[in-house]
């Protein structure tokens, strides 16, 4: 290839997110092009250059050090220098490093390009068999309870596909807690996408919760994935439904009027299952 790969300014560059070969040659031949590579973790970045021959100048560019190094940046790129910009894996700026140096350049009139590729948020949502044409990413769920459940209460009428970066040490919490607000609704864990323990489920939440809480130490990197609410969902409280219920208990077993129900008013028989029972402990 004998025509510059890299632009002028700064140049994002997407990295695979598990198996090395997922990356561009547009990639590699920007990456041996450049001036100048910042990324997160020099050892991590370190492989995948080592690995495609690539001699580049990498510098470390993370939180702790991006507010001193973003003029240096910004003048280095107004000398005429073609900087790249990578991330540990995936796409740069992606729950990653990368916005507040986007806007600098933006606001010095620089250049700013992308060199696109993977993603762990668009490989899971493509391979999940959850409704694509509309979906909403939240980056990582918070850490606590209490603020995880805010983000839960905010999003649960929302009409689209709901997607979340997530530890494996809160998998197990994070479903548990999202059983309040999605119970019924079918999720997808994607683990260690690209990679050689690659492992995709997809189930009803609560199903994913047990088969999640009877792992001993849960490891990989995750994305959860959370369908919308069915439509009748949408419009039926958890109040109306169990009044419907109450209704139909005057002359159908707990099983049929529970089946019955779900499938007139196209709701989660599970969800329906659980309201049910919660009005024979009253
Ligand atoms: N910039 C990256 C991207 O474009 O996907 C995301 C970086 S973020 C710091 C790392 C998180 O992305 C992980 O904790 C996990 O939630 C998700 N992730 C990254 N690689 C993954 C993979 N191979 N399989 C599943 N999730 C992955």
């Amino acid at each position: 290839m004998t025509s510059l790969s890299i632009n002028n300014g700064l140049t994002l560059i997407a990295t695979p997110i598990g198996n090395l070969r997922d990356v561009t040659f547009r990639a590699i031949d920007a990456l041996m092009q450049a001036d100048q590579i910042l990324c997160e973790d020099t050892r991590v970045s370190r492989k995948l250059l080592n690995h495609y021959n690539i001699h580049t100048k990498l510098t470390s560019y993370h939180e702790y050090n991006a507010t001193s190094l973003r003029p240096k940046i910004v003048r280095a790129l107004q000398q005429g220098k073609k900087i790249a910009l990578i991330s540990d894996a995936g796409t740069p700026n992606i729950s990653d490093p990368g916005y507040k140096l986007v806007e600098s350049c933006l606001a010095n009139d620089i250049q700013v390009s992308t060199i696109p590729g993977p993603t762990a948020v668009i490989a899971a949502l493509s391979i999940s068999g959850l409704p694509t044409d509309n979906f909403y990413f939240g980056g990582f769920l918070p850490s606590k309870t209490t603020a995880r459940k805010k983000t839960f209460a905010s999003l649960r009428t929302l009409d689209t596909t709901l997607i979340f970066y997530e530890s494996p040490a809160r998998l197990v919490a994070c479903l548990y807690d999202s059983l309040e607000y999605f119970a019924g609704r079918t999720a997808v864990i994607a683990r260690e996408l690209t990679k050689l323990h690659e492992d995709v489920r997809r189930a009803e939440i609560s199903e994913l919760y047990n088969f999640y809480k009877g792992i001993t130490r849960v490891r990989g990197e995750i994305v959860f994935l959370i369908s919308p609410p069915q439509k009748e969902a949408l419009y039926l409280s958890h109040d109306q439904i169990k009044k419907l219920l109450k209704e139909r208990f005057a002359d159908e077993t707990l099983k049929d009027a529970v089946r019955n129900l779900a499938r007139e008013h196209d709701i989660s028989r599970s969800l329906v299952y659980r309201l049910a029972l919660e009005m024979k402990d009253v």
